[in-house]
């Protein structure tokens, strides 16, 4: 069986070619983006008042304090002139410094009488309050790079150069396949030998968050059915992803009839606790992600290699998350243990506490759960205050 490690590199080894695909500004949030942004005209594009209040010409303020108003330049107006520089324009923020002005003094430090302004003092200086032309970026700069997740900032980034339509990085087909007899739809009423299918909604939920829409399927413990549905689905999907049917039970057909249809078995069996029997494979154009039944088995198999996989597809960084243990672990098995874990700042450290559970059908623990801290093999006792890795559940583990 291999490390935690091992697998995690293997998983990263394959990739899918993801083509990218042109969307609206609108439908961009949360996306990767595909192309690098360039900046249309220099930010700010002119200069531009930042406080509302007068515009005079510096080499003005030795002699006067008193200033004739000549006009008013406004937002959204042409930029106007100042015909004598013993005068001064009244200016709002966001308009165009007048031609022949370079110091802005705001209405706050200026005494309007009629049609002079006085100045309450000469302690000014040339540019004040001006965001000068070009200082945020030059025309032609590289403002956005492919690869950078993008966040409501940035999509107002995008819409300052006037990018209505983004390049971002196409996201995989993926079916999700229950699989078992033991499992009921929802809406029934399970028999006493019988469960609901839970993993299947967890895990379009998981997908939801990261902005994948997966069809559902479902496959019984019948090796030609499965084999049947395998083979419409690979025709399909870019990812099969199962829950279940992937351990060492009678009816766990999933690993046989995977290989009959040519895939490639890169991992089956990783040395951690849960997932043990987590599959991982290859088809030329589809990948495979078999999660242990399990529900906590599925979930952490998800998170650990699935994200892992799905971030490095998009060109994210591996997330180097870690948190402080609260308290002392003892786990004395050679295995990776995924410690579910709660988690809470305090001065400035991520700190996790492990929740008790029962194991890994253990649903109702794994909903209080913010993650997961996986602490590695060597060593049977993890100590109190020392950090290990985390995955963090939801949306945000593909930004942070
Ligand atoms: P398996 O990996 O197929 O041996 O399943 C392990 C355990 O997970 C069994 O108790 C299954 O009933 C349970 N299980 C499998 N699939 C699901 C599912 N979709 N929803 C909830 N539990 C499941
Ligand atoms: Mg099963």
């Amino acid at each position: 069986m291999i490390s935690v490690q091992e697998a995690l590199r293997l998983v990263g080894e394959h990739s899918l070619p993801l083509s990218g695909e042109k969307v609206n500004l609108s439908a961009a949030l949360n996306r990767v983006l595909a192309q690098p942004v360039v900046a249309d005209r220099d930010a700010p594009p002119f200069n531009r008042i930042t406080m509302d209040g007068i515009a005079v010409n510096s080499d003005k303020l030795k002699a006067n304090s008193a200033f004739p108003i000549e006009g008013i330049q406004a937002a959204g107006q042409p930029r106007k002139r100042l015909e004598d520089i013993n005068n001064c324009i009244e200016v709002m923020t966001g308009a165009v410094l007048p031609e022949n002005t370079d110091c802005v003094i705001p209405y706050e430090q200026v005494n309007l009488t009629g049609d002079i302004a006085t100045l309450k003092s000469t302690e000014h200086i040339p540019f004040q309050h001006i965001h000068k032309q070009g200082t945020d970026a030059k025309k032609g700069d590289v403002l956005l790079h492919p690869n950078q997740v993008i966040t409501p900032t940035v999509i107002g980034a995008l819409a300052s150069v006037g990018v209505s339509q983004v390049m971002i990085k196409s996201l995989p087909r993926i079916a999700i396949c229950s699989t078992g007899d033991e499992l009921v739809d929802i809406d029934q009423q399970p028999g006493p030998h019988q469960i609901r299918k839970s993993n299947t909604f967890m895990l379009h939920g998981a997908l939801l968050e990261l902005g994948i829409k997966p069809d559902v399927f479902h496959l019984k413990d019948e090796k030609k059915e499965i084999l049947d549905t395998l083979t419409l689905l690979l025709d399909k999907y870019q990812v099969l992803m199962f829950s279940g049917a992937v351990s060492k039970g009678k009816y766990d057909y999933l690993p046989e009839v995977l290989k009959e249809l040519g895939m490639k078995k890169i991992v089956h069996g990783v040395a951690q606790r849960p997932g043990k029997p987590f599959l991982f494979g290859s088809f030329p154009n589809s990948i495979v992600f078999g999660f242990p039944g399990n529900p906590t088995s599925t979930f952490v198999c998800f998170n650990i290699y699935f994200k892992t996989w799905l971030r490095l597809q998009l060109g994210l960084p591996i997330s180097k998350c870690s948190a402080r243990l609260t308290e002392e672990v003892r786990f004395a098995s050679p295995l990776t243990y995924h410690a579910l874990v709660t988690l809470s700042i305090q001065e400035g450290i991520l700190w996790a506490t492990p929740i008790s559970n029962s194991g890994s059908g253990d649903l109702v623990h794994l909903t209080q759960a913010d993650g997961i801290l996986s602490l590695n093999s060597e060593n049977p006792f993890f100590p109190k205050g020392k950090a290990y890795p985390l995955s963090l559940f939801g949306k945000n583990s593909l930004i942070g």
